[in-house]
């Protein structure tokens, strides 16, 4: 285990019960991270998850379950980090919800949650992770912005107000750390065939009145140029990169993995 790159190193990644967190979540255990998994989801499936995580990868991995909408519950889940781990060396501010309506129609209680869960929270989950890392000298910050940090999609003006933030609040802490050994990064994945694009998919389906397989051939073609989704491993993958002693110099930058849709 000593000759992977990320043993000793403790992972935090929200919203990793599913999708691309759990993605990433798998590559830095894989790398020899211990794992501090969030989100929602069956207890009983969380505990085998951690179980099987463990079993797989030989690293220590931890669960809690802080509704990241919740400034209190996010601070309880950073003292958790550091009662069971020491605090938290790589942090992946993953956890995010989406909703789709045009501005005039935006619930607005759905406005609010999207800005906290998707925006709010990293600042939260940052603040509390810094100063851990200033004394190591040593931190990986990597926000899980979006294609929509860079450009917009109608009916997304929460997301896409969220996404931008969130690249906004990785230039600014990546200034505010740059002439030390921490990096933070944003990652902005275009469409990945997780839940939260399957409801899209299932939309477009009922919408237009096409399969399943049709509608996420048609979302892909509306914005995708590749016509693949971008799969969870291959984020991991980058935000193994990103931790990696290489990416030292790579500070506050928003990287698309994205089928060419930000190219257009
Ligand atoms: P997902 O729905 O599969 O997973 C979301 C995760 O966040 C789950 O673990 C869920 O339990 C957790 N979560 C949701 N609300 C939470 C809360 N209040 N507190 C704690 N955990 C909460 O979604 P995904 O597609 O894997 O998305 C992960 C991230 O990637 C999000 O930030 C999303 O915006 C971003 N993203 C996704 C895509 C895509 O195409 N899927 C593209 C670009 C960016």
């Amino acid at each position: 285990m000593a000759n992977k790159t990320l043993s000793g190193k403790t992972a935090l990644v929200t919203g990793s019960t599913s999708g691309i967190g759990l993605g990433i979540a798998r590559t830095l255990a894989a790398e020899g991270a211990n794992v501090l998994l969030n989100g929602f989801g069956d207890a009983g499936e969380i505990a085998q998850l951690q179980s099987d995580l463990a079993a797989e990868f030989g690293v220590q991995v931890s669960y809690h379950n802080a509704d990241m909408s919740k400034a209190s519950q996010i601070e309880a889940m950073m003292s958790y980090a550091t009662e069971h781990f020491g605090g938290v060396d790589i942090l992946v501010n993953n956890a995010g919800i989406q909703h789709v309506a045009s501005v005039e129609d935006f619930p607005v209680e759905k406005w609010d949650a999207i800005i906290a869960i998707n925006l709010t929270s990293a600042f939260h989950t940052t603040r509390l992770a810094l100063p851990r890392m200033r004394a190591n000298n040593w931190g990986r910050i990597i926000n899980l912005a979006s294609v929509h940090g860079l450009v917009a999609s109608a009916g997304k003006s929460a997301y896409v107000a969220a996404k931008h933030g969130l690249i906004g609040l990785t230039k600014t802490t990546a200034l505010e750390t740059a002439t030390t050994g921490i990096t933070v990064n944003a990652i902005c994945p275009g469409f990945v065939l997780t839940p939260l694009v399957q409801k899209q998919v299932d939309d477009r389906a009922a919408k237009d009145g096409i399969s399943n397989a049709e509608a996420k051939q048609a979302l892909l073609a509306d914005k995708q140029p590749s016509h693949e989704f971008v799969t969870p491993e291959e984020l991991g993958a980058m935000a193994v990169f990103l931790c990696s002693d290489a990416a030292r110099q790579v500070r506050g930058v928003a990287w698309n993995m994205d089928g060419g849709w930000v190219a257009q």
